[in-house]
Order: C-alpha cells, then structure tokens, then sequence
C-alpha cells in the first residue's frame, strides 16, 4: 500500500533557472526510481536575466557536488561582496551592503552598537570600513577560503556569491541532470487536463498532441504561471503599491576594464539601473516603474549610462511584483518567477527557487498530496518572501530623495506593519530583532538602516560599561584587522585570472 502511493513521475514545465535547479537537485536527492522530465521551449525562450545571487547558491551546488572552479568557467562567473548602493539614501551618497559580519560582537553586544557611540562622538570611521566585504569591495579585491590561505584568517571566511550568465548556468544544470537521467522534451504545453474528482493536474498536452502525466507538477513556465495560475487558477497578492517598479530593460554591453567584485545598484528618477560584471560582458538593465517613466526614457537613461558599448537591443520585460496566494496547490508546486517576483533589488529570486526546491524535498509528498503539508509549504514560503520584500520595500522608503514624484511616492507610501516596526525599534537605539528564519541577517539591516540614513537617536545602554578609551582601542583594532586583512588581499581581476578564467 504505502509503495503505491509513492512518488513515481515527476513533470517539471520549464526550463529556465527554476527548471533546470528543480531537475538538478530532485535528480541529485532521489535514489528510489523516479521518472523527472522537463517541458521546455525553445521557441518561447526563458526570461534571460538574473545574473546576480546571494551566497546562499554556494551550498546549492556543494550540494549537489559541483566543483566551484569548474563551475565559475563554465557560467563566465565573477565574484559578489555584495551590493554598492548609488544614489539610494540622497543622491551623492552611496554605500555597500556586503555579505558577512560588520566588526565581530563583544560583551554579547553586536558590533555596530559600539560603532553608534564612536559615531556620535565624531570618532567613527564609515562603517563599511569595519567590515571585510564592503572595505574590499570598492577597492576591487577578492579571495576566496579556496586558496592557500590559513584556516585561521579572517580571508578564509569572507563570504560571497557569484555574477553569472544565465544562460549557461542553466545548460550547466541542464548537463548535471541530463546525466542523471531527467528526461528533456522539447515542445509547447498548449492544453493541461485536470482530474474531475479532486482538481488535480493529471497531464499535459503538448502542440505535437503528445500528453503527458504525471503524480507532481512543477510549474516553472515563468511569469505565465502556465499550471499554478493558468490551470489551476490560484490567485495572486499583488505588492506594487509597495514595490511600484513593473518593468525593465536589460541590455548586455562591453567589458571595458576590470570585473568589481559587486553588483552596482544606482537610483534613477522613478528606479534604479543594475550593472553586474562577467568574464567576457557586463549585465545592465533599468527597473522603473511605468507610471512615472514612459519606456522610451527608461531605454534612453539606461543607454546613457553603461561603461562600455551595447552587445544587443534592449529588451523590456513587464511584471507585477507580488507573490501566488498558494504556491504549493493541490499537485503543483510553482517555483521561481511562477510563483511570484520580488523585483531584482536584492539578487533574490534564485534563492528564492533554491529554499522552495529544499523546502519541497523535506517535505516531499506521497501522491496523496497531504494538506498538512501543502500548507506548511505554503505557510513558510509566504513568511520568507513576505520578510524579504520588507527588506526591499525599507530601500525604497528609507530615502532622502524627494527629486521627484516617484520617489516622494514611496517616501510617503503607508509601508507593512512589521516593517514599520523594524524601522521604529532601529531608530530609538539601534536594537533589531531577527524574526524566525528570515533570510536576511542582522548585519544586512544595519547596513541599510544607515546606508539610507536611518541613524538610530540612541544606543544599547551596556556600550556605556566601556570606558571611552576601552572603545576606541577595540574598534581601532577591528578596523586595524580589517585593513591588513584587505591590503593583503589580491585584486579579484587577478584572483579570476589566476584561478577560474573562462576559456
Ligand atoms: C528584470 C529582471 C532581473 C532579474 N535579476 C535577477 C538577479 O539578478 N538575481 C536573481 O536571483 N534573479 C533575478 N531575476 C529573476 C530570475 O531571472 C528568475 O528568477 C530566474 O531566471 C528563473 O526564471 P524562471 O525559470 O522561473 O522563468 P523563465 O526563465 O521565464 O523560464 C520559463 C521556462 O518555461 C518555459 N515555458 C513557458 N511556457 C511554456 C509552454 N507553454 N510550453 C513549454 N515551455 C514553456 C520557457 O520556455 C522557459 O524554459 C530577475 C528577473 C527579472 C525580470
């Protein structure tokens, strides 16, 4: 009895990032026999963009045991510190939001409180210099714990994510999972079949008039929602009055120095402008929000302002940020843009594919379905993102800017509760309080938080138990640390030439 209920033909539609890591890791946990195949079309294509990540992609695929050097070749990768900020809290300004710890905590007490006080004394330095990520970033260095470096150092810790291609990050998992025998069809989905019964995906009906069934669904067809959406009709909470961006232009142009080991974000009059470098290219694009830039002058803003010259046409993608009501529904589970779309800010949507594959493997269902299960799924996937686009919306809210109508619009935007309440306990004395298992940390917040001038009136009262001479020698040995620490760095140019050039 048990064995027939288990999971015996899994149906994956999509093969875009969500597709190919979905097929990669199901193929890499299952031992049991499993049939997983992959609907993807060529001539629909995938989205194409999402170059940047989150260090979180680095146990991704030491899960799956993929060799960090011969995948950095293969994706034409370079290295991410993290974020700058340009132009983002006032315009002139500008900051790093780096991966990893700022400073180290002392007497239980994190790091930046102490730099609240030395601050207010006029004796800080800024404090992405106590960090190794945001010092090294703008001076274009990089290592990795890979190398030779002591176990022991600081530069063996230093966390990181990756720029990639795309595209060859998906053939690069689309040969993982090939190997491993996920079966790939091509084809377009014109028609889903659903069972009278109980609603669910039974199979899909390809244009060749093929039909395929399955026991599971994973929809990651892309902003179409083709099962979770189309099929199923499961509805979705739209966020723009919130994240009022809906629309992008992205164009790759020429190399033109150096790859910077972090993504550039830089404000615009109603959005922002990415640039991330590659091996061979740099990733650009304009997200802004249609209502208060038409795109003619979204496409001109962001054709002024690349380093080196357009590789293509531009190209314009729509979408509405928010998230699908359910997205784990009867047999289908929606991953990546499928099952919503925070905009690009914070390099999230992979990760957000990565934690939905690992949330759906631990709680891998039979072919019952079980509810209990779809709506713990659905319950801690709804947390996650919800945390997440707080993150984003305090980039937005937090600003000086009142340069024009958008960003007055999100300066004076009523903002979620929780986030209201973060921004409140951070403004009094720096305090902030980690909720659960949300994925940005502490650190992350901070640097936020004071990246867009959100300094805190106060500090936590036991900073005062050090004696102002005590504070000033232990922040001036962190920084001291962390300024050897980046001198003996090499230049990430020199770390990529040297270790993971492409060919
Ligand atoms: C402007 C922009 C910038 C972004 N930047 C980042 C970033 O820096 N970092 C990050 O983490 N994420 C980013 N993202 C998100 C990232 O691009 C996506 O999360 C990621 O690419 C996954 O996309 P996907 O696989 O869900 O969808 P897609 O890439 O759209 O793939 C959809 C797949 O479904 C197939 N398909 C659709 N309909 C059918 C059909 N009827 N029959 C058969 N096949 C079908 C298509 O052929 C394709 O293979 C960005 C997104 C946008 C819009």
């Amino acid at each position: 009895m048990i064995h027939d209920a288990r999971l015996s033909n899994i149906v994956i539609v999509g093969g875009g990032s969500a597709g190919w890591m979905a097929a990669a890791a199901l193929a890499h946990a299952f031992e049991f026999p499993v049939t997983i195949r992959l609907i993807e079309s060529e001539d629909i294509g995938t989205v194409g963009v999402g170059e940047a990540t989150v260090p979180h992609l680095r146990a991704f695929n030491e899960s799956l045991r993929i060799d960090e050097v011969d995948f950095v070749r293969a994706v034409r990768g370079t290295f991410k510190l993290g974020i700058q900020f340009v132009d983002w809290g006032s315009i002139g300004s500008r900051y790093v939001h780096g991966f990893g710890t700022i400073g180290h905590d002392f007497r239980g007490l994190p790091f930046h409180q102490y730099w609240l006080k030395l601050h207010a004394l006029g004796k800080a330095q800024e404090l992405g210099e106590y960090s190794l990520n945001t010092a090294a970033a703008p001076r274009g260095k990089f290592i990795s714990g890979a190398t030779d470096v002591p176990a022991a150092s600081p530069l063996a810790q230093v966390a990181y994510a990756y720029h990639f291609d795309a595209g060859l990050y998906a053939q690069y998992l689309r040969r993982y999972a090939e190997a491993r025998g996920v079966k790939r069809i091509e084809g377009e989905v014109v028609d889903v079949q659903l069972r009278g019964d109980d609603g669910f995906i039974e199979s899909v009906t390809m244009k060749s008039g093929a039909r395929i069934a399955g026991d599971l669904f994973i929809d990651c067809s892309g902003f179409r929602g083709l099962l979770i959406e189309q099929a199923l009709k499961t509805g979705y909470d739209d966020w723009s009055h919130w994240l009022p961006c809906d629309r992008a232009i992205a164009v790759p142009s020429e190399r033109t120095g150096p790859a910077t080991p972090y993504t550039r974000s830089t404000a615009r009059t109603a959005g922002w402008q990415w640039r991330i470098p590659l091996q061979h290219r740099v990733g650009n694009g304009h997200v802004y929000s249609s209502s208060y830039l038409p795109d003619q002058e979204a496409a001109d803003t962001l054709l002024n302002h690349l380093d080196g010259r357009a590789l293509a046409e531009p190209r314009l993608l729509k979408f509405t940020t928010g998230r699908r009501r359910r997205m784990w529904n009867r047999n289908c589970v929606a991953l990546g843009l499928a099952s919503g779309f925070l905009e690009p800010l914070e390099s999230t949507s992979i990760y957000l594919i990565q934690s939905g594959i690992a949330r759906l493997i631990q709680m891998l269902p039979d072919k019952h379905m079980s509810e209990a299960l779809q709506d713990r799924y659905n319950a801690e996937a709804a947390f996650e993102i919800e945390r997440i686009r707080d993150f984003l919306i305090l980039h937005y809210h937090a600003t000086r800017r009142r340069d024009s109508e958008f960003w007055k619009y999100c300066a004076h935007m009523s903002i979620p509760a929780e986030l209201d309440e973060k921004i409140r306990l951070f403004r009094e004395s720096g305090r902030f309080y980690r909720n659960a298992e949300e994925m940005f940390a502490l650190t992350s917040w901070v640097q936020v938080m004071v990246g867009q001038h959100v300094l805190p009136q106060g500090y936590h009262p036991l900073v005062d138990q050090l004696s102002p001479d005590k504070l000033r020698e232990f922040m001036a040995s962190v920084h001291g640390v962390i300024a050897n620490c980046v001198d003996a760095m090499p230049m990430h140019q020199a770390f990529i030439d040297r270790y993971c050039k492409a060919a």
